[in-house]
């Protein structure tokens, strides 16, 4: 069974207006298979795990994450997470997810590659593009699947490039695979604004990764005013907007955000702390009044603490579980939209999807196509949950996690397995 904070909620909640019986509650919490190994590289040992939850709807689908906190129950939890991600997506995949318990930035890269290159060596039996297809996750490039595909493919003789996604476009990755997390939450939060017929564009940006800054470029060139962005060290606020494509320049100058105020650069630490434009902290950032409120970094942001506070009118989680139960019952009273992690983040596995049919095919999709694809999945998702959301009483979560149950049980029972 899972023990995970947000899983037991699941049960509590969840489990109880889908209608589960105990077998079917089972059932979902219960993964297929938990794979086990230590690592060693170097004299040496690091724990490793691939836990492959659920293959009903197709071959499991999860990403390896090397992090020092990674451990069983987490790994658990975010295979359970996949899921329902590529059920709500509609992709023919299911879910599962790996980790190994590391720091990578202390690795040297040659023990990086080893470390990469044992996983495979590891678990390569459970793994293939008709198994179990991992990704990047947290702290693992498109580099380290190369090194995985190169040894799964030495180990079984053979050329399977779909066993993995995430591959650099010269070892058979997928164009639009770099933006398609905040290309997919762009889709899906722009149907959402049509349906609250919301004419405010102001919007707030938690997080200036891969997900953050993507989404701020591609919302900001569309005509969206991007009030504020923050990162690890701070964020910055400009009560006129924001050019992300200045605060990206900034900070790769000087390891900062920052924006142009007054016609002149400012990282964080010179922007003065009041005035249209100022430096602001993290909290401070998810309290704005923005019309649009995106967290795109850490778990557990919105809380009971700043629920109440929050003053946007929808919230895009496109970080993974930015937002706890708790926090989440409060934002449902005050009439905020949440678009739950689960749909507004699926971009990325649905570009991965795409990138293993590619493979599978050897074929090789334009930038439109894939666009095209991606967008009529999410939208087609989200109108789904919508419509029953417009038919009951519960908050879109809860109707977004009750269609992915759907499908994966109806998918278990025409199987015969339940
Ligand atoms: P990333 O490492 O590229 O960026 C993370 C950003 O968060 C960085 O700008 C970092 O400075 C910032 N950050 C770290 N601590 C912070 C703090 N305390 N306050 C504010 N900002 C902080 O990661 P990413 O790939 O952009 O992922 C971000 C989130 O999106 C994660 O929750 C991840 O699980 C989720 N996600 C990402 C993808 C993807 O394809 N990249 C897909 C699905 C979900």
């Amino acid at each position: 069974m899972i023990l995970n904070k947000t899983i037991i909620h699941f049960r509590k909640k969840i489990a109880g207006l889908a209608g589960l019986n105990e077998t079917e509650i089972q059932l979902l919490l219960t993964p297929n298979h938990i794979h086990k190994a230590e690592l060693e590289v170097n004299g040496k040992t690091y724990p490793a795990f691939r836990v492959q939850h659920n293959n009903a709807r197709g071959p499991y689908k999860g990403g390896i994450r090397f992090h020092p906190q990674v451990n069983e129950d987490e790994v658990k939890a975010l295979a359970f997470w996949m899921s329902l991600k590529t059920a709500v997506a509609d992709l023919p995949l299911g879910g599962s997810k790996g980790g190994v318990t590391v720091n990578p930035k202390e690795l040297p890269i040659e023990e990086l590659e080893e470390l990469s290159r044992s996983y495979i060596r590891a678990f390569y039996q459970h793994l293939g593009s008709a198994q179990d297809i991992p990704a990047p996750d947290v702290y693992t490039t498109p580099q380290i699947m190369s090194w995985m595909l190169d040894e799964y493919e030495k180990l079984t003789g053979k050329k399977d490039p779909g066993m993995i996604t995430g591959k650099p476009l010269e070892n058979g990755g997928s164009l639009v695979r770099d933006i398609a997390t905040a290309l997919g939450g762009v889709y899906v939060l722009e149907e959402a604004i049509q349906k609250l017929s919301l004419s405010g564009k102001r919007v707030a940006i938690q997080g200036f990764g891969n997900a953050g800054m993507n989404i701020a470029k591609l919302l900001f060139d569309q005509g969206y005013k991007i009030l504020a962005v923050s990162d690890s060290k701070g964020g910055v606020y400009n009560e006129k907007g924001l050019d992300p494509y200045q605060a990206e320049n900034i900070k790769k100058a000087g390891g900062l955000l920052g924006c142009y105020c007054l016609g002149s650069v400012c990282s964080i630490k010179d922007v003065p702390s009041e005035g249209f434009c100022r430096g602001i902290t993290n909290e401070e950032l998810l309290e704005l009044p923005v019309d649009i409120l995106i967290p795109s970094a850490l778990s557990n942001q919105i809380t009971v603490e700043n629920a109440a506070n929050i003053k946007a009118k929808i919230i895009l989680e496109l970080a993974n579980g930015p937002t706890t139960p708790e926090a989440d019952q409060i934002l449902h009273t005050n009439n905020i939209l949440v678009l739950p992690d689960i749909l507004a983040n699926a971009g990325g596995v649905t570009v991965s999807c795409f990138e293993w049919q590619q493979n599978l095919a050897n074929e090789k999709w334009d930038e439109q196509t894939i666009k095209q694809k991606l967008k009529d999945k999410l939208v087609t998702a989200f109108n789904q949950i919508w419509t029953e959301y417009d038919q009951n009483e519960h908050d879109f979560r809860t109707n977004t996690y009750i269609l992915a149950i759907k499908k994966i049980l109806a998918a278990e029972k025409l199987k015969g397995r339940l």
